[in-house]
C-alpha cells in the first residue's frame, strides 16, 4: 500500500484503498491520494483517491450516459435492484459496520444502528417504486384527462456528512436511483472506506456501471468541484456554511439544490416534567454519537422552580458517562483533530467570556484514549449569543443549560436560533405539549422525549436555517429527485381547435 504522510498526496498513479468508482472502473485521483486515520487511536485505516475537477466532471458525464437507459426502465424494476442492494448491505453487514467502526472510531454498537437504519431505508425506498403514486385530477374542459406524474431529473450530485455515513449515503443513493436519476456520490474524506464498499455492493447488486460515480476527496476540491459541475439536481448534508456556498453555485445555474444543514436543537424542561426520565432523555440528546448528531440536544432551556434538581441529575448522569470506542461505552471520538481543536477552541472562549464551565471541558487522553480524538461531554451555563457555544452549531459532545421563568418565555428561547431542526418538551400538561407542538419552530417535535432524528418513512428536514425546504426520508425524499409533470389526454375525437 502506497501510504503519504497526512494531508500529503503521493501523486498520480497509485490506487488507493479507496478509490474513485468512475464507469465501473476503479480509478486513481488525479491529485494523487490521502490518509484516513482513526479518530480513536490514530492508526492508519486507508487511503483514498484525492479528486479534482476533471476526475468529478469525467464522473458526471460518465453518469449523463448511463442515465436515459436506466431511467427507461420501469420504476418497479429499479426498486427491486435497489431492493437487492438493501439485501447486499444486510449480508455485508459486519463488514460494513468493521469500515465505519474504523473511519470514525465510534463503539461498533453504534455503526451497527446505523447499518440497520441504512437497510431499512434501503427497503422502504424499493418498496416506493412500487407505489410511486402521481394524482389523477380534472378539468374544465370536457373530453380532457389530467394526471400528475413523477419524472426523473437527470444527474443528481450527492454530498454528504460523515457522522452517520451508511444512513447518509442511502438516504440519498435509494432515493435518488429510484426516481430514474444517475447519481455522482461524494462522501466524507472522514469515511472514504464505507463509501467505496456501498458503492461497489450496489455495482454487484445490479446497478449498472454509470449510473452511481464516486469520486472521492477534499470538500473544498472534490466537492465544491461537484456543486460546480454539470448535475440537474445536488443534494447536499452537511453544515450551514458549507450550504451556502453550495447553494450560491448551484443557484447561479438554477438548479434543484436540496440542503440538510445544521441544527442548535433545543430541549424544554417545565417544572412538571418527570425529572429523571428528562434527564436520561437530555443526555441521550446530547452525547450520543460524540454530540454529531444534526437532530442533537444542545440547549436545555428549563424552566426556574427546577432548574437545580434538574441540572443536579444533569451532572450526575454525565458524570458517569463511559468514553471510548468498546461497545460498553456511551460516546466515542469526534471525528478528527480539527474538529476536537475547535470544540476546544469553542469552550476556551465561552470561558474566557466567564461562562461557567459545568463539566468537562477538556480532552481526554487517559489509558486507551491516549491518540485519539476525544473530548470530555462537556456541560455549559448560559453562553451568551456573544460566544460560538451559544449561536452555533458544534456538532461535539457540548451542551448548555439556559434558565428561564415561565413556560412562553421557554418557548420564545426555544425559537431564538437560526436553525430549527428538532425541538423537544417535557411536561406532564397535554396543554402546554400542544402549545409547544403548534409553535415551535421546528422540522420535528418531540413530547416526552429526546431529540430525536427520523424513521425511512418519516420526512425530516429543518425549518429556517436548518435546509432549504426538502425534505428526505419518507415519500417526500421522491420530490427532492424527481419533477412533476402534467400530462393532459384530449380523448374527443370531434375536437376541433381553432387555429
Ligand atoms: P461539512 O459541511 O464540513 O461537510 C459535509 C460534506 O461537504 C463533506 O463531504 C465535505 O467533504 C463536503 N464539503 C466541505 N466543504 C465543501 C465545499 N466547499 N463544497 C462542497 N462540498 C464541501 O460537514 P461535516 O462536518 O462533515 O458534518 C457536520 C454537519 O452536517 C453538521 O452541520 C450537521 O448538523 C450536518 N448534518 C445535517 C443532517 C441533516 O439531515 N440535516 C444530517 C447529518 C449531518
Amino acid at each position: 500500500m502506497v501510504v503519504s504522510q497526512p494531508g500529503e498526496s503521493t501523486g498520480p498513479g497509485a490506487l488507493p484503498d479507496a478509490p474513485n468508482l468512475i464507469d465501473g472502473e476503479l480509478r486513481g485521483g488525479s491529485l494523487g491520494t490521502a490518509e484516513r486515520r482513526s479518530p480513536a487511536t490514530g492508526a492508519l485505516v486507508g487511503t483514498f483517491a484525492l479528486s479534482d475537477s476533471q476526475d468529478v466532471a469525467c464522473a458526471v458525464r460518465g453518469a449523463r450516459t448511463a442515465q436515459p437507459e436506466w431511467a427507461a426502465r420501469t420504476v418497479v424494476d429499479r426498486g427491486l435492484v435497489l431492493r437487492r442492494l438493501a439485501q447486499a448491505l444486510e449480508a455485508h453487514g459486519d463488514e460494513l459496520v468493521d469500515l465505519v467502526a474504523q473511519e470514525t472510531g465510534k463503539p461498533r454498537r453504534d455503526a451497527a444502528g446505523e447499518l440497520g437504519a441504512a437497510v431499512e431505508m434501503g427497503y422502504f425506498v424499493a418498496g416506493e417504486g412500487r407505489r410511486f403514486y402521481g394524482r389523477t385530477t380534472t378539468s374544465a374542459v370536457p373530453h380532457k384527462s389530467v394526471s400528475v406524474v413523477r419524472s426523473p431529473i437527470g444527474v443528481a450530485g450527492l454530498i454528504v456528512a460523515a457522522n452517520t455515513p451508511l444512513p447518509n449515503y442511502a438516504w440519498k443513493v435509494f432515493p435518488a436511483l429510484l426516481c430514474g436519476n444517475s447519481a455522482v456520490l461524494k462522501p466524507s474524506e472522514h469515511t472514504p472506506l464505507s463509501a467505496t464498499r456501498f458503492v461497489q455492493l450496489a455495482h454487484e447488486a445490479g446497478v449498472p456501471a454509470g449510473v452511481l460515480q464516486l469520486v472521492h476527496g477534499h470538500g473544498a476540491v472534490a466537492g465544491a468541484a461537484l456543486a460546480d459541475a454539470d448535475v440537474d439536481v445536488l443534494s447536499f448534508t452537511g453544515s450551514a456554511a458549507v450550504g451556502r456556498r453550495i447553494a450560491a453555485s448551484t443557484g447561479s445555474r438554477l438548479v434543484k439544490t436540496c440542503l440538510e444543514l445544521g441544527g442548535k436543537n433545543p430541549l424544554v424542561v417545565c417544572d412538571d416534567a418527570d425529572l429523571d426520565r428528562a434527564a436520561d432523555a437530555a443526555v441521550l440528546s446530547a452525547f450520543s454519537n460524540a454530540g454529531q448528531r444534526c437532530a442533537a440536544g444542545s440547549r436545555f432551556i428549563v424552566m426556574d422552580g427546577v432548574y437545580d434538581s434538574f441540572k443536579e441529575r444533569l451532572l450526575d448522569r454525565t458524570a458517569r458517562l463511559k468514553v471510548g470506542s468498546r461497545d460498553d461505552c456511551d460516546l466515542g471520538p469526534v471525528v478528527s483533530e480539527g474538529q476536537l481543536t475547535f470544540m476546544l477552541n469553542a469552550v476556551e472562549a465561552a470561558r474566557s467570556a466567564g461562562v461557567p464551565i459545568l463539566a468537562g471541558g477538556q480532552r481526554l487522553t487517559n489509558g486507551a484514549l491516549a491518540d485519539g480524538c476525544y473530548l470530555a461531554p462537556t456541560l455549559l451555563e448560559e453562553p451568551g449569543e456573544d460566544v460560538a457555544a451559544g449561536r452555533e452549531e458544534l456538532f461535539g459532545p457540548i451542551s448548555a443549560l439556559f434558565r428561564v421563568s415561565t413556560f412562553g418565555e421557554a418557548l420564545d428561547r426555544a425559537n431564538a436560533s437560526p436553525y430549527g431542526l428538532t425541538a423537544a418538551v417535557w411536561t406532564a400538561s397535554v396543554d402546554r405539549a400542544q402549545v409547544f407542538v403548534e409553535r415551535a419552530k421546528a422540522g420535528m417535535v418531540v413530547v416526552n422525549g429526546p431529540t430525536y432524528g427520523s424513521e425511512p418513512h418519516m420526512p425530516f428536514g429543518g425549518f429556517k436555517q436548518s435546509g432549504n425546504g426538502f425534505r428526505e426520508a419518507g415519500t417526500e425524499a421522491l420530490d427532492v429527485y424527481s419533477d412533476w409533470k402534467s400530462v393532459v389526454v384530449v380523448h374527443d375525437p370531434d375536437a376541433a381547435f381553432a387555429p
